[in-house]
Parts: C-alpha cells; structure tokens; sequence
C-alpha cells in the first residue's frame, strides 16, 4: 500500500505575505518535518491557476520558483524522499484531466460559488478560467488521490465540490478516485489554526490578500523592516480605547492580538490596555524580528539543490498523474 498523501498549493500569482506564511507555509513545513516516513507530501506551486486574475506574466515563472524558495526558506526539508515539490505546469496531466472533469461538471454548481462571485463580481469580461478554476483544483487533488488537503474557509465549497465530482465519476465508472476527506475531518486532521484568517491592516474586515489592490494593509515577506514596522504602527484599529479580543467589535486590535499569539505572545499582557501603541509596538517587533530571519533564509537558499529537487519531484508526479489519467481515459472509452 502506497503512504496517504497529504497534498498542498500555494499559488504563484503574486509576492507572499505573512497569512500565507503564518497560515499555510508554517503548519505544513511543521508538518512535513514531524510525520516524514507517514505519509506522502505534494507541495505544488498551482502556476496554472496564477492568472485566472490578471497578473505580470513577465515574472510569473520566476515568481513560481520564488514559491518553492520561500517553503525551503521556512525549513521545508527537501532532502526527504516522500517530499515532493513541483509545478503544477510541468505535469501535463492537470490540464487534460481538467477538460475531463468539466464535461462532468455542471454550469449550475460552478455558478453557485462563492469565491467566483467574489473575485469575478458579476463582470461580463471575466474569465471562463475564473468560472470554472475549481475543477482545475479538483484535478490537482484527485490525479495523486490526496485525502488530505488544508482549506481555509476560502477553499471549502471547492473542497466539497472535489469530492462531489470525484464521487459522481466513481459512481459512473467504477471506482477512479479516492475522495479527500470532508472538510471537517481535514480540519481535525490539520489543527484548529487551520481556517485562522490574518486580517488586512487597513481594513481588517477583509483577509489579508496576495492579490490586494494596494497591498497598504498588506505584510509582504519581502517588504524592508522598516516599511513591516510603518504598516503595523499604522494598522486601522477603532476609538474604543481598550484592547479586548473581539472580532466583530475590534477586528483590527484583535487581528494585532492573533498575529501576537502566532509569534509567541500573550494576549493576556495587552488586554484592558487603554493605549493601542505598546501593542502595535510589540507587534512590529516579532513580524520584524521574523521577517529578518526568514529573509537572511531566503538569501542562502541555492538556486542548483532547487532545480535539481523540482526536476526529480516533477518526473516522479508525472509518473502518478499519467497512469492515473490513463486509467480515466480507459474508462471514458478514449483509451483501450
Ligand atoms: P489571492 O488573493 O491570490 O487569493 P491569497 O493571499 O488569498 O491570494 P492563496 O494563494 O489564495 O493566497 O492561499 C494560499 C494559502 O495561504 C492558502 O492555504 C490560504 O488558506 C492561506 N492564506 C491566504 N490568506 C491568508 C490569511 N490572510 N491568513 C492566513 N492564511 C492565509
Ligand atoms: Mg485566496
């Protein structure tokens, strides 16, 4: 029997910031390192999904790479052999996969979601690659029969539909896929921290997002010291005048209360506080303190042990993922 596969992307549409880094790339590089031998990792870079939204095309392949060097920057040990780090664009099957998929899939339930709704407001000159990117999605999961895929709230409806796609294809000819587990199953296989949301520092209503229009509110892993410490002290917060932790009431204190406790800190030292500026203070110094460390990181990082890890993990996925389209193919009657 081969590991389960625990499986990952982290899109390659624009520069990291410390939600995704807090959020995403931390609890799976800690994951990696403590369940190696357990089961099998996937850490893709969905290139393809990059520009569903406009982007600079001109940066995007580096930008790809840029991802990888940021999880080895964070401690991703790539040396392990059940590691697997690649993009998704090298592996061919994702896109053919995707063509089967969506002639299975209904216009309905793609209308119905709600990050298209979101992302693509109603505009006439959206993307069809927008519309339809989750079934994009459900190949990345399905093609390696990943059962354990980390969503945030933003990804659980497309989470849902994977499993109801993959369910729909077995169900039709015979079993093909292994379904991931239910998003609730994935939240207890992955950690109550899992769906926690770094808020925007300007308007903490909204998640902090790589694709933000500004990126003012937005703590980018690349950004210097000094405009991390210009960010924080000047994060949005409210004229109550006492620090509680209260989402509805308090959203951008409280978001400077979960970007504290992520870093080490206690809420407890802050809260009553009449002053907003000691815990902004406190703040800047532990994103600060870890933006340094993780840039010196990244300044070590050998771009050659790079290309080398990708080449290999990208033949080895090739491997899987076409023995896997295949067999979905002969079951389509398009291969023999
Ligand atoms: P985009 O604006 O392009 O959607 P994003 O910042 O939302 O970018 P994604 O590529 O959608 O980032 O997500 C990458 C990973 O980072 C996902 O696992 C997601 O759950 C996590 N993540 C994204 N934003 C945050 C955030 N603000 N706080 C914590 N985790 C986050
Ligand atoms: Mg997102």
């Amino acid at each position: 029997m081969s590991k389960p596969t625990i499986l990952t992307g982290l899109r390659a549409n624009n520069e990291l910031h410390l939600g995704n880094y807090l959020g995403a790339m931390l609890p799976m590089v800690d994951m990696a390192k403590q369940k190696t031998g357990e089961y099998r990792f996937n850490f893709f870079v969905p290139d393809l999904h990059s520009f569903t939204t406009p982007i600079d095309h001109g940066q995007l392949y580096e930008q790809a790479l840029d991802n990888i060097r940021a999880y080895i920057a964070a401690g991703l040990p790539v040396g392990v052999e059940d590691i697997h780090v690649y993009r998704q664009s090298f592996i061919r099957a994702h896109s053919e996969m995707t063509w089967i998929l969506s002639c299975f899939s209904y216009f309905g339930e793609m209308s119905r979601m709600t990050q298209f709704k979101d992302k693509g407001g109603g505009s006439d000159s959206v993307s069809v690659g927008l519309f339809s990117y989750p079934i994009l999605m459900a190949a990345d999961i399905l093609l390696y029969d990943a059962k354990y895929v980390p969503v945030g709230d933003d990804q659980t409806q497309h989470l849902e539909f994977t499993r109801d796609i993959a369910e729909r294809m077995n169900s039709r000819f015979g079993n093909l896929f292994e379904l991931p587990l239910p998003v609730k199953k994935q939240h207890e296989f992955f950690g109550k921290d899992q769906g926690l949301r770094i808020r925007d520092l300007v308007d903490p209503t909204k998640k902090m997002s790589k694709s933000d229009e500004t990126g003012k509110g937005v703590l980018f892993l690349r950004d210097a010291p000094d405009v991390i410490r210009k960010k924080i002290m000047g994060a949005t917060t409210d004229s109550l005048e006492s620090v509680s932790y209260d989402h509805d009431k308090q959203p951008g204190v409280s978001n400077l209360l979960d970007i504290l406790t992520l870093l080490g800190g206690s809420k407890d030292d802050f809260i009553g506080h009449k002053q907003y500026g000691p815990l902004k203070n406190e703040v800047a110094d532990r994103v600060v303190d870890l933006i340094e460390n993780f840039q010196a990181r990244l300044g070590e990082v050998d771009d050659v042990d790079i290309l080398q890890k990708v080449e290999v993990s990208e033949e080895a996925m090739s491997q899987i993922a076409d023995s896997k389209l295949f067999m979905v193919q002969e079951a389509l009657g398009l291969r023999k």
